[in-house]
C-alpha cells in the first residue's frame, strides 16, 4: 500500500473524473472516431476537446489548431529533433534536457548533425548568454526545457527564444515543458511568442499515461514522424479517444488550479525544514532561483540516495533519487553533474515532488521515515 506519494515528477495519480471520461471510449463508444458510424451517431471526438483544453493551458484557446496529440513527450521530443535535423545541421541543446531529448540529439549526431550542449550554473539555471554564444545564423534547432525534472528549476526560455530568433531568424525554437504544464502559467501568445514548438505529457498533471502533445506554431511545416492520413497528415495512427478524453478533463482541471499552489509550497517548506533538522549538512539544489512549486531536490552528504529510496519504498513511501527516469542506471544524474555536484554528492541527492493532493500527513510520514533511516 502507498502511504505517502512524493514522486509526482515521475508520474501522477489519475484524476477520477478523467477516468470516468475515458470509460465510455473503452466500452460503448468504441467506434473509430473517423468512421461513418461514429459520425452518424454523433459521437463526440474527444481529441478536439483535448486540443482546446490544452490550448487554454498554453495561453490562448485559439491555439487549438496548432496542437497535435502524441503518445507523450518522448515522442514529441523525438519528432522535433528528427524533423528539424533529418541529416546534417546544427542543434543547440541545454545539457540538462530530459534523456528522451538527449537520445534524440545523439541519433541526429549519428545522422551527421552537429550538436552543441550548453551547461548550466551551480544553481541549475541555463544562462541565455551561453546559449547565444553558440547559436549561428544557420542553426536548425534550439531546445531548452521549461522546468527541469530533477531540480524543478525554471529556465529563461522566453529570453532565449527572443534572442535566438534575432540571431537566427529561421531557427526552430523548442521547449520541453513536460514538468511545467499545469504547474506554472505558460503564455504562448505573450512572453513565449517566439517559441515555435512545445512538448507536454498528460501524466504529469493527473491525466493518463501514453498521451501528450506537440504544439507546432501555425505556419511551421514539420515533416511527420509517424506517417498516415490522420490529423491532416501531421501524425498518423487511429486516434486514442479514451486517452484524449482523459487528457481533456485533466487539462481543464489543471487550468482551474493553475494559480493555487500556496498550500503545496507551504508543505514543501515544511518538508525542507524537517530535512535540514534531520541532516544539518544538507542543502537544496536550485534554492536561489525560481523553481516549480512542487519540487525539492536535496543533497544529504554521506547518505546513499538509492538505499534510502529502496528502504522507504518498502514502507510504502515513494520518493526518487536524482531522476526516476534514470533509475536502474548507476551513473550519477547528468543534471546534478552539470550543476557541479561531485559524484558522491550526486549519489546523495533525493528528489521529492508534490502535487496539489499531497497532505501534511504524507509530509510527516516521510519525515518520520527519513528520521529513522538517516539518523543512526
Ligand atoms: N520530458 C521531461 C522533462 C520529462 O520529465 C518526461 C517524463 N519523465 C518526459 C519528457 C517524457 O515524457 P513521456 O513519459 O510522456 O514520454
Amino acid at each position: 500500500m502507498i502511504v505517502a506519494y512524493l514522486d509526482n515528477n515521475a508520474t501522477t495519480r489519475l484524476l477520477p473524473e478523467a477516468f470516468e471520461a475515458m470509460r465510455p471510449y473503452l466500452t460503448d463508444r468504441f467506434l473509430n472516431p473517423a468512421s461513418a458510424a461514429a459520425v452518424a451517431r454523433g459521437d463526440p471526438d474527444p481529441a478536439s476537446d483535448a486540443r482546446r483544453a490544452l490550448a487554454a493551458l498554453l495561453g490562448d484557446p485559439d491555439l487549438h489548431r496548432d496542437i497535435v496529440l502524441t503518445s507523450g513527450a518522448s515522442e514529441a521530443n523525438s519528432w522535433v529533433v528528427q524533423a528539424a535535423c533529418p541529416g546534417e545541421g546544427h542543434i543547440v541543446l541545454s545539457a540538462i534536457e530530459h534523456p528522451s531529448l538527449i537520445a534524440a540529439a545523439e541519433a541526429a549526431e549519428r545522422r551527421g548533425a552537429q550538436v552543441d550542449y550548453v551547461g548550466c550554473g551551480q544553481d541549475g539555471r541555463v544562462d541565455a548568454a551561453d546559449i547565444l554564444k553558440v547559436v549561428r545564423p544557420d542553426t536548425a534547432l534550439v531546445s531548452v526545457m521549461f522546468a527541469n525534472n530533477e531540480t524543478g528549476v525554471l529556465q529563461p526560455v522566453a529570453e532565449i527564444a527572443a534572442e535566438a530568433r534575432r540571431r537566427a531568424p529561421d531557427v526552430l525554437i523548442h521547449t520541453d515543458a513536460t514538468q511545467a504544464v499545469g504547474r506554472v502559467a505558460l503564455d504562448l501568445v505573450g512572453d513565449l511568442a517566439d517559441v515555435d514548438l512545445l512538448s507536454l505529457s498528460a501524466h504529469k498533471f493527473h491525466g493518463p499515461r501514453g498521451v501528450g502533445a506537440l504544439f507546432v506554431r501555425e505556419g511551421i511545416e514539420l515533416a511527420p514522424l509517424i506517417h498516415g492520413r490522420q490529423d491532416d497528415g501531421r501524425r498518423g495512427g487511429t486516434s486514442n479517444s479514451a486517452a484524449a478524453a482523459g487528457l481533456a478533463v485533466a487539462a481543464q482541471h489543471a487550468m482551474r488550479g493553475i494559480n493555487d499552489w500556496a498550500t503545496m509550497v507551504d508543505l514543501r517548506s515544511r518538508l525542507e525544514a524537517g530535512l535540514y533538522s534531520i541532516h544539518s549538512g544538507s542543502w537544496t539544489n536550485g534554492r536561489s532561483v525560481p523553481r516549480l512549486p512542487n519540487t525539492l531536490s536535496m543533497t544529504l552528504p554521506g547518505l546513499s540516495a538509492e538505499d534510502v529510496v529502496d528502504q522507504l519504498a518498502l514502507q510504502g513511501i515513494c520518493i526518487a533519487s536524482g531522476s526516476a527516469c534514470d533509475s536502474g542506471s548507476m551513473a550519477p544524474s547528468h543534471v546534478l553533474s552539470a550543476m557541479g555536484l561531485s559524484y558522491e554528492d550526486a549519489k546523495s541527492t533525493l528528489r521529492f515532488s508534490l502535487s496539489s493532493w499531497t497532505t501534511a500527513m504524507e509530509i510527516d510520514i516521510v519525515l518520520s521515515a527519513m528520521r529513522s533511516t538517516v539518523l543512526p
